[in-house]
């Protein structure tokens, strides 16, 4: 709210700032703890794991080629990704896209190269019409102005309505996210393809991994694909953590 009457104020502190978020405020956010997993990019800080392989990754196989998140859950990366998300503060995305960018030069697979697009994780036509707009796009699309890199929205949520399911077991779940992500029609059918084989699937929260397992095997399918590499901006810390 105070955004809009004053708006060069720091979204967090409050304190007059020229960005959204101020550069104090922003290195007082948790990082994700070193070392991390190579696949999934989780904490594994304090596990015996080898070669860099959290139990989870060892567990069962990865879709995605790799996935990385710029902060940890915390009060503070909490209440930014609720106002993005919940109270129409997409006048955060471009600090947002800007700390995301910050991660792809810290990720070395991405400082490869190759032919790179991004795709945003949709969300429901109903999300779509209470929100407004879809984050995960709102991220994506500022971090590929920055890259000048190409934005490919390839994938759709299928109404299953998995929120509301809380009654079914963890694996319940996760083969529902499984169904919950397709191609679109025109991708699927190769009419349209996706202007890259290297694909950053953006999205602003990984919880389980099973959002972006599910992405990952859809644009698996997609003709071309060599790589999908997972960028989030927040990391949850337990497998249970809601955002
Ligand atoms: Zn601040
Ligand atoms: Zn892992």
């Amino acid at each position: 709210m105070l955004r809009w009457i004053y708006p060069g104020v720091c979204e967090l502190c409050h304190e007059p700032s020229e960005q959204q978020l101020c550069e104090s405020c922003v290195a007082k956010l948790p990082a994700v703890p070193l070392p991390i997993c190579l696949y999934c990019g989780s904490s594994v800080a304090g596990e015996q794991v080898d070669p860099m392989r959290c139990s989870a990754c060892s567990a069962a196989p990865r879709y995605f080629t790799f996935a990385r998140s710029v902060f940890m859950t915390d009060e503070s990366t909490r209440r930014l990704v609720h106002a993005l998300k919940y109270h129409h503060a997409n006048y955060l995305a471009p600090v947002m896209g800007e700390l995301l960018n910050r991660l792809w030069e810290d990720t070395p697979q991405l400082m490869q190269s190759g032919r790179y697009c991004i795709v945003p994780v949709p969300i429901s036509h109903r999300h779509l019409f209470v929100r407004g707009y879809n984050q995960a796009e709102e991220l994506a699309r500022t971090l590929a102005h920055l890259r000048r890199l190409p934005v490919c929205c390839a994938l759709r949520r299928l109404p299953t309505g998995v929120e509301s399911q809380t009654h079914l077991s963890a694996g319940e779940r996760r083969r529902n996210a499984m169904r919950a992500y397709t191609a679109k029609a025109a991708y699927a059918s190769g009419r349209r393809r996706l202007p890259g084989e290297d694909v950053v699937l953006v999205d602003d929260v990984y919880t389980t991994g099973s959002t972006a397992q599910a992405c990952a095997k859809a644009l698996f399918k997609l003709p071309g694909v060599r790589r999908v590499g997972v960028l989030t901006l927040l990391r949850a810390g337990g497998r249970r953590e809601r955002i």
